[in-house]
C-alpha cells in the first residue's frame, strides 16, 4: 500500500469509519497532490516537497477534527462537475443530484422550449448551475439570502461557464410581482429542513462546520416549505411545477402542504438510499 495513503488512513482510523477513511485519503491524494488509484493501489509513491508534507499534515489535522472534506480541499462534485465550496454554503450532497436530474430528465422528455426556472436557496449554486448548463435553453436564476454563499454561487458560474442570474433575496419575503420578475414555470428548492431541536445530535462535521442557516428548518423543519407554498405560489402560473428536497420523514406533510394549497399531480420520489426525498407538483389550471 502506498505510504501517504497508509499516513492518512492511519491518523483518520481513530475519527472515522474505515470506509469513510479509506475514501477521504484517496479523495485528498487524487485531488491535491495528483495520484491516481492506480497508484494508491499499486503502491507507487511520489516525492513530497517540505511544503507539501506541510500541507498534507495540514489537512490530516482538519479532518481528524471531523472537517468536512469538501471544505478542506475547497471543493465538491455534483453531477459530473466540480464545485467551489468554503464554510459559508451547504456541501452538495448526493441526494440533491437526484432532485436535479429529475429536473433535467423530466425537461428533456417533455421538451418544453424555454422553461424559467428559479433555485430558491441556491448555496454552492450546484442544481442552478447543472440545470443551466444540462437545459441550455432554459433561463435559470437563483436566490439566498447569504452574500457569502451568493459569491461562491456566482464563481462557480463563472468558471463552469454558467448563465445563471444570481440575486440576494430572504425566501421569507414575498417576491415582487414586476416587470423584471416573471412567473416561473418552474421552482426547485433544497431549503434548510433539519428540526431545531436536531440541530445539536448531528454529526459533528455537520453540525461544527455547515452553516446552520442552511440547514435549520425551524420547530418541525417545514418553516421554509410552507414559506415557499404561501409567498412564492404567486410567481407561478397554472401548470408551474414546484420541486423540493425534504427531510427524512417530511415528504407526507409537504406533499399534504403543497396540495392545500393548489398543487395536484404531486409525486414522491425516493433519494438513493430509497429515503422519499423529493416531493414535487404542478400547480393546478383553477387557481
Ligand atoms: N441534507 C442535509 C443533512 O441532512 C440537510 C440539508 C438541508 O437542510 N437542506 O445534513
Amino acid at each position: 500500500m502506498n505510504a501517504s495513503f497508509k499516513y492518512i488512513f492511519d491518523k483518520l482510523s481513530t475519527a472515522y469509519p474505515e470506509r469513510e477513511a479509506r475514501a477521504i485519503a484517496r479523495l485528498v491524494l487524487e485531488t491535491r497532490f495528483g495520484l491516481t488509484q492506480v497508484d494508491i493501489c499499486m503502491g507507487r509513491e511520489r516525492t513530497f516537497s517540505l511544503e507539501e508534507r506541510r500541507d498534507l499534515e495540514n489537512i490530516v489535522k482538519r479532518l481528524s477534527q471531523k472537517e468536512p472534506v469538501q471544505y478542506v480541499l475547497g471543493q465538491a462534485d455534483f453531477c459530473g462537475r466540480t464545485f467551489s465550496v468554503a464554510p459559508g454554503v451547504l456541501v452538495p450532497r448526493p441526494e440533491t443530484e437526484e432532485l436535479t436530474k429529475w429536473i433535467i430528465r423530466d425537461e428533456k422528455e417533455s421538451g418544453f422550449s424555454l422553461p424559467c426556472i428559479l433555485d430558491i436557496g441556491t448555496g454552492s449554486g450546484c442544481i442552478a448551475i447543472t440545470l443551466s448548463q444540462e437545459l441550455p435553453q432554459a433561463q435559470v436564476s437563483a436566490i439566498d439570502i447569504s452574500p457569502q454563499a451568493l459569491a461562491i454561487a456566482r464563481e462557480n458560474a463563472k468558471r463552469l461557464g454558467a448563465a445563471v442570474d444570481f440575486r440576494q433575496q430572504d425566501v421569507l419575503d414575498s417576491p415582487s410581482k414586476g416587470q423584471d420578475s416573471p412567473l416561473w414555470d418552474i421552482i426547485v428548492s433544497n431549503p434548510p429542513y433539519i428540526p431545531s431541536g436536531d440541530i445539536p445530535g448531528l454529526d459533528a462535521s455537520v453540525r461544527d462546520y455547515e452553516p446552520h442557516m442552511a440547514l435549520d428548518g425551524g420547530a418541525d423543519g417545514l418553516d421554509f416549505y410552507r414559506a415557499i407554498c404561501a409567498h412564492w405560489r404567486s410567481v407561478l402560473h397554472p401548470g408551474s411545477r414546484l420541486c423540493f428536497e425534504v427531510g427524512i420523514g417530511q415528504a407526507d406533510d409537504v406533499l399534504r402542504l403543497m396540495r392545500s394549497v393548489g398543487f395536484g399531480d404531486l409525486e414522491i420520489l425516493p433519494d438513493p438510499a430509497g429515503i422519499p426525498r423529493v416531493v414535487l407538483g404542478d400547480l393546478y389550471q383553477e387557481i
